[in-house]
This record gives structure tokens, C-alpha cells and sequence, in this order.
């Protein structure tokens, strides 16, 4: 019975942080997307020289709903990598990506169709609105244009612009901040899991996310490509 309580006040505490945003969230203000897409790639690397090309071998992606501060829905792929097959010592170490976690992976390929595929499901077939959100500009503006000229891939129009996170909390602060953990220390929201660890960075920067969100911020785009 007891535990039947707790279960049903943890729920009520649930629905009523849902129901209510702007009353639980009282300072967050209205966004100009429907949904923001928090996304960190991790790719083939090394200590000693420069991999080229470097190629993706985790592909996440959370849809945030500024309203409920919500995770609703989570993209989460390991990509087998094309040109270098082997992920060297430094990479595993940085990542914690070890070889049988790409081996037999689908390729960039696939995984774009099937991110694509999930698109389609949660936002565009809904015509929701929605921006992508890194930490950085080397996701969108750097890695997956040089991963897909190189293997002759198109990229789809929506990876075209995008919130460099760094950038927004520049915006709240008047700091430019040299990276995720320093954000983290900044806004007093402890580092969750491990650094370097796609979906794991892309929980941390969904918190700086929210972060910002409460202190009345209203994100616009910061980056764009052709
Ligand atoms: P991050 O999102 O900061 O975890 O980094 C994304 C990717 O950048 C990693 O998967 C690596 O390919 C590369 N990278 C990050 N930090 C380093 C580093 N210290 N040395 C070499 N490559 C790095
Ligand atoms: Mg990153
Ligand atoms: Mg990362």
C-alpha cells in the first residue's frame, strides 16, 4: 500500500511538472521551434596524427520539448566506419566505443536512412518544428558534410542549420565558454556519466539546455551551412 502511495505521488509529481510548465517553470518563455534536437557525434580519432577522413561511429540524438523540458524521444545508432575499420587505443580510451560496438553496425549510409525514418515519425510527418543543438560547431558544420562529401552522400536540408549551445550561453553570460564541462560547472549542474560518450554528452548538454531555457532564454539558430 505504501508503495502504491509513492508510486502514485511520484506519477502526480509527473503529470503536474507536464500539465503545468509555465507554472512549474515559471521563467521559461515561448521558443521559436516546437522541439529541439540535442545531437553529439563521436568519430574515428587519434593521439599521434589526423585521420582522414574521419568518419562518425556514434550517432545520437535527443528531441527535447521546451514546453514539459522533456526527453519525448531518442535516436541512438553505432555506425560502423568505412575507411579505418580498426577504432585505435586513444579512441576506445576517449569514447569508451570499443570495436564490437561498430562492428557489424549499419554503415553512415543506413544510419542516415534510419535517422531519416525516425524524422519522418516524430517530427516531419507532424510538421513540428524543430533546430539541432550541439555544443560546438564541428557536428553539423564540419564532420558529417566532410564524412558525406567524401563518401559522395547527400545531406539532408534539416542538418543545414543549427544552436551552437556555446554560443547561446555566451548570449546568457557574457562568457564564451570553452566547452560542455565548463558550462556544467558554470550553471552548478553536475557532469552525468561519461565525457566523450555520445549519448552521455548529449544528456549533459540537454541540461545546459534546460538550464538556459530557465533562465528566460529564447534560443535562436547560431549556425547554418550550404
Ligand atoms: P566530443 O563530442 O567532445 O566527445 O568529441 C567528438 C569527437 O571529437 C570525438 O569522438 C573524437 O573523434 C574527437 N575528439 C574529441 N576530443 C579529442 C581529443 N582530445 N583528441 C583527438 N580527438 C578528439
Ligand atoms: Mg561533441
Ligand atoms: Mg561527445
Amino acid at each position: 500500500m505504501r508503495v502504491l502511495r509513492r508510486l502514485l505521488t511520484a506519477r502526480n509529481f509527473q503529470v503536474c511538472r507536464m500539465a503545468t510548465a509555465q507554472g512549474t517553470f515559471p521563467t521559461v518563455k515561448d521558443q521559436h521551434f516546437d522541439y529541439f534536437l540535442v545531437l553529439d557525434f563521436e568519430a574515428t580519432c587519434d593521439n599521434t596524427q589526423k585521420i582522414i577522413p574521419q568518419e562518425i561511429i556514434e550517432f545520437p540524438v535527443l528531441k527535447l520539448n521546451p514546453k514539459t523540458l522533456q526527453v519525448e524521444s531518442v535516436f541512438h545508432q553505432y555506425v560502423q566506419p568505412r575507411a579505418h575499420k580498426e577504432l585505435t587505443p586513444f579512441c576506445i580510451e576517449l569514447t569508451g566505443i570499443v570495436q564490437d560496438m561498430v562492428d557489424g553496425q549499419p554503415h553512415i549510409e543506413e544510419t542516415l536512412e534510419k535517422f531519416h525514418e525516425w524524422m519522418k515519425t516524430e517530427l516531419l510527418d507532424k510538421d513540428a518544428s524543430f533546430t539541432f543543438v550541439t555544443c560546438g560547431d564541428w557536428d553539423l558544420k564540419t564532420m558529417l558534410p566532410s564524412q558525406c562529401r567524401h563518401f559522395n552522400i547527400p545531406v539532408r536540408p534539416y542538418f543545414k542549420s543549427w544552436i551552437n549551445i556555446k554560443k547561446s550561453f555566451a548570449d546568457v553570460t557574457g562568457e564564451f565558454p570553452k566547452g560542455m564541462m565548463p558550462m556544467l560547472h558554470k550553471l552548478q549542474i553536475p557532469h552525468r556519466g561519461r565525457h566523450h560518450s555520445g549519448i552521455d554528452d548529449c544528456r549533459n548538454i540537454a541540461a545546459i539546455l534546460k538550464g538556459l531555457l530557465e533562465k528566460g532564454y529564447v534560443f535562436k539558430n547560431t549556425g547554418f551551412s550550404t
